[in-house]
């Protein structure tokens, strides 16, 4: 039963201008295959998988019949000294698709906790063998890990960081891999796998062994889509290996097909020691967060513990919820049986043609992309982000759901997209995109 609005005043919505959405509000009220439905009754095209959250398409029948069922069975367990039947069939499944060793499987709720999480595996791992001075994280500019304190102090991204003007100590940032002479290469680039000696230069400045972990977006997604130099991120894993730093990548966006394969680590060839994943793993539908470790990290910490001790104190109430396994268990089947990664795989390059051709329009100032997966820079106006929140608006009144991160979009169609579904995405984004390009106003 659709539930009308008579108030759009109470609801404090996250990342969104509260007192213009509330003049002009944009509200879905349905959501099937790869198109929402708008309150207006009008359809959008989704181009952005919800927030990267659907590759499977809105409204798949399979993952709602489960949740259903779950709930009629099991609607909840506690997870602290109880477990429900699916949560280990699920981390069995998610494991099974891990790079590595990867098969140590800690549920949470969201990529934000999952982040956390990891910090806090890593920091444990590293106490438990007697180096607990290890309590520096190295992240990296322009990241996203989410809007725990954790996940926060890790960022790369000013907004988020200067607004509240405390963030943890003892994380250092090294540059980006967005580099001028890469614009508009489509992959990974030649040039710029040096920069991941940064974290060389970090280890010099603080001492390899209050290093923690490096952390990063394999491809960093929230801020326009930075894929990898050629090169660069096995150079980070040589580097921690050197010195003994754990290497954590943040599959949030990246996991479960969104490069062609489960996750960047099988793409890019190198296997970290703790992946975080949230998202696509239960296609959207229920709110889940995962943390897989290797072998050598749940194995450190467990074996640490005295008999009948809890080794890790950390969890939450509804971490491994039955209705998020069930839908992740179902999602996953759906991956498997349509074999959806590498559907994501074979339509990568009509997706990314189709992006490329918007390079003429005079707005756009660079694109990258790899997958199905890539962010179109439009040069800003006024100031940054305003000719993107216009460009939302636009193209929300056009027919076409966006994703704008400042001036930056990020497009991340759903893997079952057919490429009729492109071409109307890209139709509408080009038709969008000349017409704030015609409107003549000056960037400063
Ligand atoms: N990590 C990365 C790489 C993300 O892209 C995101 C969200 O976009 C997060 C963490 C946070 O996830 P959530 O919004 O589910 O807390």
């Amino acid at each position: 039963m659709a539930v009308a609005a008579n108030s759009l005043e109470n609801h404090w919505m996250p990342f969104t201008p509260n007192r213009h959405f509330k003049q002009e509000p944009r509200i879905i009220v349905e959501g099937k295959g790869v198109y929402f439905t708008n309150h207006r009754g009008e359809k959008l095209i989704d181009s952005v998988s919800g927030l990267y959250c659907t590759p499977c398409g809105h409204g798949r029948p399979e993952i709602a019949e489960a949740v259903y069922r779950q709930l009629q069975t099991l609607d909840y367990t506690p997870p602290f000294q109880y477990g429900s039947n699916l949560s280990f069939e699920l981390a069995r499944r998610v494991a099974a698709l891990t790079p590595g060793d990867l098969n140590y499987v800690f549920f949470a709720n969201s990529g934000s906790e999952a982040v956390d999480t990891a910090m806090k595996i890593a920091l444990m791992y590293h106490r438990v063998r007697g180096q607990g001075q290890r309590t520096r994280f190295v992240s990296r500019e322009r990241g996203y890990h989410g809007v725990n304190m954790g996940g926060l102090s890790l960022a790369g991204m000013v907004r988020n960081r200067e607004s509240f003007g405390l963030t943890l100590g003892n994380v250092s940032h090294i540059r980006h891999t967005a580099i001028p002479e890469n614009r508009f290469v489509r992959g990974e680039a030649d040039k710029g796998a040096e920069l991941a000696d940064d974290l060389q230069r970090q280890v010099d400045l603080h001492g390899a062994d209050t290093i923690a972990a490096c952390i990063v977006e394999p491809v960093a997604g929230s801020t326009g889509i930075l894929v990898p130099p050629k090169g660069y991120l096995k150079r980070l894993r040589e580097i921690c290996d050197r010195h003994g730093i754990l290497l954590i990548f943040d599959e949030v966006i990246c996991g479960f097909g969104r490069l062609g394969k489960a996750f960047a680590g099988q793409v890019y060839d190198v296997v970290p020691d703790i992946m975080t994943m949230a998202k696509a793993i239960t296609n959207g539908a229920q709110p889940m967060g995962a943390v897989a470790a290797s072998e050598r990290i749940y194995k450190g910490v467990v074996d640490a513990a005295g008999d009948k001790a809890i080794e890790f104190f950390h969890g939450y109430t509804f971490s491994a919820h039955p209705a998020a396994c069930a839908a992740a268990l179902a999602t996953i089947d759906i991956y498997e049986k349509e074999k959806l990664f590498d559907r994501a795989a074979s339509l990568s390059s009509y997706f990314l043609d189709a992006v490329w051709s918007l390079r003429d329009i005079p707005i756009v100032t660079d694109i990258r992309g790899t997958g199905l997966i890539a962010g179109v820079d439009l040069a800003p106006r006024e100031k940054p982000g305003v000719r993107g929140y216009q460009i939302i608006q636009d193209a929300f009144n056009s027919g076409l759901l966006l994703r704008v991160g400042t001036d930056t979009i990020c497009l991340a169609p759903a893997f079952v997209s057919e490429k009729a579904h492109i071409d109307e995405m890209m139709d509408k984004l080009r038709k969008v995109l000349v017409a704030e390009a015609k409107r003549g106003l000056k960037p400063v």
